[in-house]
């Protein structure tokens, strides 16, 4: 397995390729709403039987024409480009990947059966994708791109060797513009499916923002109060403007550009966390809570500003490249269990510490869970062999070199390796 890893850099167009940017932007955009106003026309020429008409009048398709796929629609692109000319303006790759994206978004409403694809208003295209590049398009301080030339962008950290550009996404935030590297290297990972090394179970919550079952807590937080107290500030002043005019758009982009501001900070910190948890254990485990149904309750603006699903999309991501082992397991009732004796122990919210009235075993009520969801990770997976078949000796001395062993090179060590250009290490 060769897993992709996403870089992002601050890039610089000057004034010519920001206008041609927005010009490409606005494009896709149109291409994008075509494409998708075909589909429909397509689903709502067939869904009255043959021998009747709809009730409302539209439009209505042969009943020969093919369906509107991601391939036909693709191979209409260069016959559309000689009606509307601004089309060739785009490069052709950056055209067929917002026709992707947007069967992409079909293919999951078809699955999900919910999530229609959108029409995207003016300003909502807000980014590009690049999906090949023969060589390498980075130049030290600049990064080309096919029909836009040379680009200024703050390379802040190398791209390791030995990865290849795979693609490169550009993306309008009210920040400014950043482009999104897509790279791969040559470096066979192999795949951590097997828990292994010291266990940890992870409870996230509100008023500790983690607890691991080794006792530690990371304090909660009310992200950044200030920020979003400057946010309230500006959104007040924002709906006061008189729509429309140069003063509200002014005043939206600094909306906009508070909450970009705040988005990065809060994904800093967890990137952060996820390096931390992995120092800490080998085997993470988290609940397969879904905290969307949790953003519902009465806390919904705390949980949504911790951005809790987005951490466990992180920790994911960082167990991949550093070599640990990711699971999840049952959430129900594990702050209302003991960790220890594994009864019930009703708690409500205010309950701070556990106190199990059976064998009498106290701590931190958020850590508490963490040790039951330890304990479930253990006893669903691998790991709870080694516990109890102690008779038919799973458990050699030696176990922990020997999964090292196994796992090879991290992803993390080798590109930190890499990036420094230190030599590698032989035993
Ligand atoms: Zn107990």
């Amino acid at each position: 397995m060769t897993p992709t890893l996403n870089y992002s850099y601050r890039i610089y167009p000057d004034s010519k390729q920001e206008t041609m940017l927005d010009e490409w932007l606005e494009i896709c955009r149109r291409s994008y709403n075509y494409a998708l106003r075909e589909l429909k026309d397509w689903i709502a020429s067939r869904k009255c039987p043959i021998d009747r008409c709809s009730l409302e009048s539209e439009y209505i398709m042969a009943a020969s024409y093919p369906f509107p796929g991601y391939h036909q629609q693709q191979n209409q692109l260069p016959k559309a480009k000689k009606v509307f000319l601004e089309l060739a303006k785009v490069s052709s790759q950056v055209l067929q990947t917002n026709i992707r994206r947007l069967h992409d978004a079909w293919d999951f409403f078809r699955n999900r059966g919910f999530g229609f694809p959108r029409f995207k208003k003016y300003g909502q295209m807000k980014s590009l994708l690049f999906p090949q590049f023969k060589s390498n398009p980075l130049t030290g301080w600049q990064i080309k791109l096919p029909k836009l030339g040379k680009v200024q962008i703050n390379l802040h950290r190398p791209i390791p060797d030995g990865f290849v550009i795979k693609q490169i996404r550009v993306v309008k935030k009210a920040m400014g513009w950043f482009a999104v590297i897509s790279i791969q290297s040559d470096i066979n990972l192999p795949e951590v499916n097997a828990p292994f090394g010291h266990p940890l179970g992870l409870d996230v919550g509100l008023s500790s923002y983690l607890a691991t079952s080794d006792n530690y807590v990371e304090k909660g937080r009310k992200f950044f109060k200030t920020e979003h107290r400057r946010l309230k500030v500006l959104q007040r002043r924002l709906s006061r403007k008189q729509k429309r005019s140069n003063n509200y758009e002014k005043a939206r982009k600094k909306v906009e550009k508070q909450h970009n501001h705040i988005a990065f900070k809060r994904k800093d910190y967890q990137f952060k966390l996820a390096h931390k948890v992995c120092d800490m254990g080998d085997s993470i485990f988290m609940e397969d809570i879904d905290f969307r149904t949790m953003a519902k309750g009465f806390l919904s603006k705390h949980t949504l500003d911790a951005g809790f699903g987005q951490f466990r999309d992180i920790l994911k991501y960082v167990c991949l490249i550093r070599g640990k082992y990711f699971g999840l397991v049952d959430h129900r009732g594990t702050s209302q269990t003991c960790p220890n004796c594994r009864t019930e122990v009703r708690k409500t919210l205010s309950d701070r510490v556990h106190d199990c009235p059976e064998c009498h075993y106290r701590c931190d009520r958020d850590v508490a869970s963490a040790q039951e969801i330890c304990n479930r990770g253990i006893e669903t997976t691998t790991l709870g062999l080694r516990g109890k078949e102690t008779v038919c000796q799973v458990e050699v001395s030696g176990v922990m070199s020997l999964d090292n062993w196994r796992r090879g090179i991290p992803l993390w060590a080798e590109i930190s390796r890499r990036e420094s250009g230190s030599p590698r290490y032989t035993a």
